[in-house]
């Protein structure tokens, strides 16, 4: 009867309900375990590029996890677990840090950007540990960026400022990630001097078929020249992403197109060892 056949239906509805609770829980358990044992996790570092000089000018950290069982998991999935289980300042702490290391290792002077979330924000927390990381790395401040977007500027706005000004009157840069993705960009922009705006990928890639895309892009970029702030292009997989860019007026690029996101030369060795495993593993299971 239909009645039954609701009965079933919640009935699996519960099921996966307690299943994705507890997978939830085994991938806060094994994160926690991560951090604790200093183990499993990584940062890999992409260029950032100056449109006309070709030169690398930073280079974006972003967090890697393998996980033992299930092999690299993306920070898109693991960065929101650890935001909500009360990782999130352990986690950024221990990007901040292996960042700012491997940046005073770079020769050429790059600088080093560290996405920030929501949850490291507006607490008072976040200059004292761009600090620890700063004095014990040797880096100087002006070497370090730290990307926030505009959905992460929504909580306690006023304290989530506070936090910036206090890292930006160290000489930190700070960026506006994603923009144009969030809610009311141009208030932020009002709200707190960035040094960068960082394009959303998804305008950049649809500008070179969408004329409403592509005039989207030119006007951050006039905003951009306007307000004397770098706009970086985010997302550049093609000759003709970066040539559509260009055209608008972008003054830095990113993307696949210059590089995949890689790991530090002293991980590489490690990494390459965690990926032959994963194929090994793979291949018996077959
Ligand atoms: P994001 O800060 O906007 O970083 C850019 C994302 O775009 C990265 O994804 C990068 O690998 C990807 N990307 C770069 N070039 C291209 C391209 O040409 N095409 C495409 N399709 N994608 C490209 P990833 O590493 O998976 O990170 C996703 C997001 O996770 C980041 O977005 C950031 O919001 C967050 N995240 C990454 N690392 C950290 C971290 O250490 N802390 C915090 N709080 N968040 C992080
Ligand atoms: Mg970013
Ligand atoms: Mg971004
Ligand atoms: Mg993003």
């Amino acid at each position: 009867s239909a009645k039954a056949a609701g009965k079933g239906t919640l009935r699996l509805f519960q099921h996966d309900m307690e299943c994705r609770i507890h997978e939830r829980v085994r991938l806060e358990a094994k994160l926690r375990g991560a951090l604790d044992g200093n183990d499993g996790l990584f940062v890999f570092y992409q260029p950032i590029v100056d449109i006309h000089t070709g030169k690398t000018t930073a280079r974006e950290a972003l967090v890697r996890w393998h996980h033992p069982q299930r092999g690299w998991i993306s920070p898109g999935e693991f960065v929101p677990v650890a935001e909500q289980c009360g990782l999130i300042d352990r986690l950024g702490g221990f990007v901040l840090q292996s960042a700012c290391r491997e940046a005073a290792t770079w020769r050429d002077g790059a600088r080093v950007a560290v996405n920030v979330s929501a949850g490291q924000l507006g607490k008072g927390t976040l200059a004292p540990a761009v600090l620890a990381a700063l004095v014990e790395s040797g880096l100087e401040p002006g070497r370090l960026e730290i990307e926030v977007t505009e959905t992460a500027l929504l909580t306690e706005e006023a304290d989530a400022i506070g936090d910036l000004r206090r890292i930006r009157d160290m000489g930190v840069r700070v960026a506006l990630d994603d923009f144009g993705t969030g809610y009311s960009s141009l208030a932020h922009l009002r709200a707190f001097p960035f040094d960068k705006i960082k394009i959303d990928g998804s305008f950049v890639r649809d500008a070179v078929d969408r004329p409403d895309c592509a005039a989207v892009v030119r006007a951050i970029a006039e905003l951009g020249k306007r307000l004397g702030v770098t706009t970086v292009a985010e997302g550049v997989e093609t000759q003709a992403h970066l040539d559509r860019v260009r055209e608008e007026g972008c003054s830095e690029v990113q993307g696949y197109f210059f590089s995949r996101p890689m790991p530090s030369e002293r991980d590489a060795p490690l990494i390459e060892r965690l990926n032959a495993a994963l194929r090994d593993e793979r291949a018996s299971s077959r």
